[in-house]
C-alpha cells in the first residue's frame, strides 16, 4: 500500500479511528441558514462517505459573550440539541466519527458584548472588549462543562477545544492580552490556569469515553506570545488534564506571517509539532498546507505527527481519501489554498464554498445527476470556465468536445501558474486533465474555432467560453517598443529590463509585480529558505517564533513602480485574507505605489504622467500593462441570431471582476442544468 501511515488504524483505547486524517473545522456560514443543520448534515455526510477518519465541526460558541458576530452559532441549552442530532446521526450513518468545536472568540467577537482576559482590544477588531471578572470567568467555564455536555447529549464522538488562534483561550495564556493580577494572570501558571482547569472539569463531566481533542497554540506568531517551554508546560498539563488528543495550532488571526495562504509551503510547519512530539505521549494532530497523500504520508512516515488535519482540501475534494486509499492522486481536486471561496467568504458573512468545487457548501442545491438526454455538446475555450462546463456535462453523460486554439488546456491559469507562490494552479489544470481522461471528453487542441465552423455544425448545445482580451488603452505611443502586455511578460516571455512601469494594480498587475521582483526558486518550494524570508525561528528559541527575528528578504531583482489611476490603497481589490499578503512582499522588495494619476504618453525616455497636477517623466525600460479586461464572445452573438442553442460562460460572459471562482462556476452550473 502507497499511504501505509495514513491508512493506519489510531486506537485511541475506548475508540478506534479508520485513518490518520481528521478534517479540521471551518466556519462555513450553513451553521447561521436557514435550514442550515439539515444542510450541514449533507455536506458533512459526504465527507464521512468520502473517507475521513474523524471530522471536526466548525467552531461553535459556549455562549452569547463567545459568539464569533451577532447570532453565530451555539450550543447552550437543551433546545439546540436536536439540531446538531440532525449532523451527528447523517455521519454515524455515512460511517464516520464527528467531534463538535467549541470556540469562544473573546475578544474576536465581532459584536459589542465581547469579552477577553483583559480590556486590550484586538487590532482586527473595532470592538473593544469587557474584562471577565473572577465571577464572569466561573459562568465561562460552566458554559463550556454545559456546552461539552450537550455536545455528548448530541451524540458526537467528542469536542475540540480551541485554545488557539488567537481565541479567548489563548488570550489568558499570554502576556500580550492578559494584563490580569489574579490567579488568572501574573505567573505563567496563574495564565495556563483556565485551559487546565476546561479539560479537567470538562473531562469529570463527559467521563473518560469521549473523546478531547485540545487545540493548542504552538507557534503563536505575534508578540508577546508564548514562548516554547511554556507551551511544551501547557501541552503536558493538558495532556494530564484528561486529553484525548491534542491538535496543532500555528499563529493568531492577527499575526502579520501568512500560515495558509497558497504561497506558504506545503506542510510548512510539522517540525513544530515534531518537536512537541518529544514531550508528548497522546497523539498529535499537525495541520497547515497539507493538501495532497504524498505529503501527508511523508509527514507521518516521517514521525512528524501521529494524524494529519486538513480542512479546505475537503471542501475541495469530498472524496479526498477514497481516492487516496485508491491511490488515484491524480484524480484528487485539489486545495489551491487560495481562500477565494473558503475564508474570503466567511468573513464577507457568505456562505463558503470552494473555488475548484462550487458544490461545496451547496450539496443540497448543486447537484451532477446522470443526464436522461444525451446531447452533442461543443465547448470553445478550454479555460477554468470551458473546462468545468466541459467535464461535468461529460460525467453526466453528454458527448462532450472541448476546443481551444492554445496547444494546451487551462487557459489564463497557464499564467497564474507561472507566479512564484501560485505553483499549486498546476494542480487544477491536472485535475480537469483527468477528468477529461475519466469522461471521454474530446479535446481539440490548436483549433481556433469560427461561427462559420459552428454554424455549419450539429452539435446541440454550443457553450462559449472564449475568455478576456487584454483592455486595450488609449494612451499616446502604446505601440511604443517599450510597452508589453503581461501576455508578452508571462506567455511569450519577452525580455524586460531592470526598471519598469507596471500600469493597473489589480490581480494581475499585484502578480506581474512579484513575478518580475522574482529570480530562482521560489520560496513557496523552500520551506526554510521561506520561513527565513518571512523571520521565523525554526529553532523556536525565539518567543512565538518570531521575537527578535529579523526578516531575510531577498530584494527585489527590478526597480518596479507600479500605476493606478483612482485613489484609494493599492491592493484593496484583492481578496479580504490574502490581499495583505501581496501588498506586504512588494513593499517589502520595495516596490513603489503610485496612486491617483493619469496617463499623459509613453516614449523613448518613458512613462509621461500627471499626479496632483504636476506632469511628472518616469524614466523606465519598459512599461507593463495590466489594466484589466474585456470579454472575448464574438463567436456569441451570430449563432445566437442563427438560432443556435447557445451558451456563454466566464470572462467571455462579463470580464469586469471575473476571477476563476466564477468562471467554474458559471461552468458548473450550466453543465449541471444541460
Ligand atoms: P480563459 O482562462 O481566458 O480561457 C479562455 C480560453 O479560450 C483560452 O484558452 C483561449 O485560448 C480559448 N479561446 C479563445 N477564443 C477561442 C476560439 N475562437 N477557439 C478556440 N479557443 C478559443 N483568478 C483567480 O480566481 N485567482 C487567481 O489567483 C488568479 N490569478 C491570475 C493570475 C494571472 C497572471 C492571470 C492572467 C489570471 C489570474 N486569474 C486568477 C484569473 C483567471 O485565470 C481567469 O478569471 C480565468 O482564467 C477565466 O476563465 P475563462 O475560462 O473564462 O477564460
Ligand atoms: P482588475 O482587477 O480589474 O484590475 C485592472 C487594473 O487596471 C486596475 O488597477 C485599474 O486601475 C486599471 N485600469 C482599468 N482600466 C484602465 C484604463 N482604461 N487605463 C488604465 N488603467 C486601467 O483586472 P486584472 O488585474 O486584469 O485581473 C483580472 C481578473 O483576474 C481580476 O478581476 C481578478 O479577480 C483576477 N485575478 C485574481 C487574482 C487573485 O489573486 N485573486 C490574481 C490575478 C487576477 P485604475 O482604474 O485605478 O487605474
Ligand atoms: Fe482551497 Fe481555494 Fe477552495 Fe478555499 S476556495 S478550499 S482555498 S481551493
Amino acid at each position: 500500500m502507497k499511504y501505509k501511515h495514513i491508512f493506519e488504524p489510531l486506537d485511541l483505547g475506548f475508540t478506534t479511528l479508520k485513518n490518520r486524517i481528521l478534517m479540521g473545522s471551518m466556519h462555513t456560514g450553513l451553521e447561521e441558514q436557514k435550514n442550515g443543520y439539515e444542510k450541514m448534515a449533507v455536506y458533512f455526510a459526504e465527507r464521512a462517505k468520502g473517507g475521513v477518519g474523524l471530522i471536526v465541526t466548525g467552531g461553535i460558541s459556549p455562549n452569547i459573550q463567545g459568539w464569533t458576530a451577532p447570532f453565530s452559532a451555539r450550543l447552550s441549552s437543551k433546545k439546540h440539541v436536536k439540531n446538531h442530532k440532525k449532523v451527528t446521526q447523517a455521519v454515524h450513518d455515512a460511517g464516520g466519527k464527528i467531534c463538535m468545536q467549541i470556540l469562544h472568540s473573546g475578544r474576536y467577537g465581532y459584536h459589542p458584548f465581547n469579552v477577553g482576559a483583559s480590556k486590550i482590544k484586538a487590532p482586527i477588531n473595532p470592538f473593544k472588549p469587557f474584562k471577565l471578572n473572577s465571577s464572569g470567568i466561573k459562568s465561562t467555564v460552566k458554559d463550556f462543562i454545559n456546552c461539552a455536555k450537550l455536545a455528548k447529549e448530541s451524540n458526537y464522538d467528542g469536542i475540540e477545544i480551541m485554545g488557539s488562534e488567537g481565541y479567548l483561550i489563548n488570550q489568558f495564556i499570554v502576556k500580550r492580552t492578559n494584563n490580569r493580577t489574579d490567579n488568572y494572570g501574573g505567573a505563567y501558571e496563574n495564565r495556563m490556569r483556565l485551559p487546565v482547569e476546561l479539560v479537567t472539569k470538562i473531562r469529570k463531566a463527559v467521563g473518560e469515553e469521549f473523546i478531547i481533542i485540545y487545540r493548542l497554540s504552538m507557534l503563536d506568531l505575534v508578540e508577546k506570545g508564548s514562548s516554547w517551554e511554556e507551551i511544551v508546560q501547557l501541552g503536558k498539563a493538558i495532556e494530564k488534564a484528561g486529553a484525548t488528543i491534542i491538535n496543532t495550532g500555528i499563529g493568531w488571526h492577527e499575526s502579520r506571517i501568512p500560515t495558509i495562504a497558497t504561497s506558504v509551503p506545503r506542510a510548512a510547519f510539522t517540525w513544530v509539532t515534531k518537536k512537541m512530539k518529544q514531550e508528548i505521549k497522546i497523539p498529535l494532530i499537525t495541520s497547515n498546507r497539507i493538501n495532497m497523500p504524498e505529503t501527508a504520508e511523508k509527514v507521518l512516515s516521517e514521525g512528524d505527527a501521529d494524524m494529519i488535519s486538513m480542512a479546505r482540501p475537503f471542501l475541495a475534494d469530498s472524496e479526498w481519501v477514497n481516492k487516496a486509499k485508491a491511490e488515484k492522486d491524480d484524480e484528487i481536486n485539489t486545495c489551491i489554498a487560495c481562500n477565494q471561496a473558503c475564508l474570503d467568504h466567511a468573513f464577507q458573512k457568505k456562505v463558503a464554498s470552494c473555488l475548484v468545487n462550487p458544490r461545496a457548501c451547496h450539496e443540497t442545491e448543486l447537484n451532477y445527476n446522470p443526464t436522461e438526454k444525451q446531447k452533442k455538446v461543443a465547448v470553445i475555450g478550454a479555460g477554468p470556465a470551458g473546462l468545468a462546463a466541459a467535464t461535468i456535462a461529460a460525467e453526466r453523460g453528454h458527448t462532450v468536445t472541448l476546443f481551444d486554439a492554445a496547444s494546451e488546456i487551462g487557459g489564463q491559469f497557464n499564467l497564474a501558474k507561472q507566479i512564484p507562490g501560485k505553483e499549486e494552479f498546476y494542480e487544477t489544470i491536472r485535475y480537469f486533465q483527468k477528468q477529461i481522461d475519466l469522461h471521454n471528453v474530446d479535446v481539440q487542441l490548436n483549433t481556433k474555432v469560427s461561427v462559420d465552423d459552428l454554424q455549419k455544425s450539429d452539435y446541440d448545445e454550443i457553450i462559449i467560453a472564449t475568455g478576456i482580451k487584454p483592455r486595450n488603452l488609449n494612451i499616446e505611443g502604446i505601440d511604443h517598443k517599450k510597452v508589453l502586455s503581461y501576455i508578452d511578460v508571462l506567455k511569450h516571455k519577452k525580455p524586460v529590463g531592470k526598471r519598469v512601469a507596471v500600469i493597473g494594480a489589480g490581480g494581475i498587475g499585484f502578480d506581474v509585480s512579484e513575478y518580475l521582483s522574482h529570480k530562482g526558486e521560489s520560496t513557496s518550494q523552500n520551506i526554510d529558505a521561506w520561513l527565513k524570508e518571512w523571520g521565523i525561528d525554526k529553532s523556536l528559541v525565539a518567543r512565538s517564533g518570531i521575537e527578535g527575528v529579523q526578516p531575510d528578504f531577498h530584494p527585489s531583482v527590478r526597480e518596479i513602480f507600479m500605476f493606478k489611476r483612482s485613489k484609494g490603497k493599492f491592493g484593496g481589490n484583492l481578496g479580504k485574507t490574502t490581499g495583505w499578503i501581496h501588498r506586504s512582499n512588494l513593499k517589502k522588495k520595495k516596490v513603489q505605489f503610485i496612486g491617483e494619476v493619469s496617463y499623459n504618453k509613453i516614449d523613448d525616455e518613458g512613462l509621461h504622467y500627471t499626479q496632483n497636477e504636476a506632469q511628472k517623466i518616469l524614466e523606465v525600460d519598459n512599461v507593463v500593462i495590466c489594466a484589466g479586461q474585456t470579454p472575448f464572445k464574438e463567436l456569441y452573438q451570430p449563432l445566437l441570431d442563427a438560432g443556435k442553442s447557445v451558451h456563454v460562460i466566464g470572462g467571455a460572459d462579463f470580464a469586469s471582476e471575473l476571477d476563476a471562482k466564477r468562471a467554474i462556476d458559471q461552468g458548473a452550473r450550466l453543465a449541471a442544468k444541460l
